[in-house]
């Protein structure tokens, strides 16, 4: 698929389940920093599908904190709850085409059987789907369906996975670029992820299918961000493929970890920048912090 545009252009893409630390600044700084370098456009989008985590004051605190770093962003604003629609119709597009089904399964009934077959472990540790409900016949799905119980929708990874292979002479790929523009092609296997989520029980999307839809929908042409996403970058590509978007370039940038050398997370308050803020750090012992100091635009 051609690309219409010339302007490259880069998102930062925070979650609003807590404040934002330090390994969100890298994101959005190193965003910023390379957005300005390449004459790009920078969008900021909030993915907010998960309502039981999402907090309106978190949403306030992104745009203050990125502001209190100096950064700057085009508008609107996207809010991937506002996309609900969106989403589910390019789940719709995939389920005609066979490469959904609906998984009526508990969590626990999931682990049972992954644990009795023996799964594999997917890129996030976590037991591959054993396949449970993927060869349901139409008349059970249509019974359980109607009797209301609730479903997920998964994607027949190993369908969808020979269908663009038949499509991209057998690999599946990508370009990593890097601070100095040079590329390396990542070939990527989305099989190791296993029949994943593309609709969840409680909504009907997934961080998996917003994600390419919005970068798509977007023209995003460069995807910034931590090293701890590049895993998920073999399930984004098989379906910007399904789905015939356009394949941006990606970056993975190395984790910011604590003195510790443990990855920083959400709920650690002392590296939230709030509260770096609060105890005198400025922007600039930020960057220092990161080590950021000699990306430039
Ligand atoms: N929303 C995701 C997060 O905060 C990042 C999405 C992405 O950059 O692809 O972890």
């Amino acid at each position: 698929m051609k690309r219409a545009q010339l302007t490259p252009v880069f998102r930062f893409a925070p979650s609003p389940n807590g404040f934002l630390h330090l390994g969100h600044a890298a994101s959005a700084l190193i965003n910023s920093a390379l957005a300005r370098r390449y004459g790009a456009r920078l969008l900021l989008r909030i993915e907010d599908i998960d309502k039981g985590r999402t907090r309106e004051a978190f949403v306030d605190a992104i745009f203050e904190d990125l502001e209190w770093l100096g950064l700057t962003w085009e508008q609107p604003v996207l809010r991937q709850s506002r996309r609900l629609e969106t989403y589910a119709a390019a789940a719709k597009r995939l389920a005609d085409l066979g490469f959904l089904y609906p998984c009526f399964a508990s969590r626990a009934e999931i682990n049972e059987a992954a644990v009795q077959c023996q799964s594999r472990l997917d890129l996030d540790g976590a037991p591959i789907y054993p396949g449970l409900h993927r060869d349901l016949s139409a008349v059970d799905v249509e019974r359980r369906i109607s009797a209301g119980e609730p479903f997920s929708m998964r994607l027949n990874m190993e369908r969808a996975v020979k269908w663009v292979r038949e499509r991209t002479e057998g690999e599946i790929s990508y370009q990593e670029f890097d601070d100095e523009d040079g590329r390396q092609a990542v070939v990527v296997d989305p099989m190791r992820w296993g029949d994943v989520v593309l609709q969840r029980k409680d909504v009907p999307t997934s961080y998996h299918l917003s994600v390419v839809v919005d970068d798509g929908d977007q023209e995003v042409t460069h995807v910034v961000r931590g090293m701890d996403l590049k895993p998920a970058t073999a399930i984004h590509r098989l379906l910007q493929e399904l789905l015939g978007f356009a394949a941006p370039v990606y970056h993975h940038h190395a984790l910011i970890r604590d003195a510790l050398g443990n990855k920083l997370s959400k709920s650690d308050a002392a590296t939230s920048l709030r509260s770096l803020r609060e105890a005198g750090w400025s922007p600039a012992d930020v960057i220092g912090r990161l080590g950021l100091e000699g990306l430039s635009g």
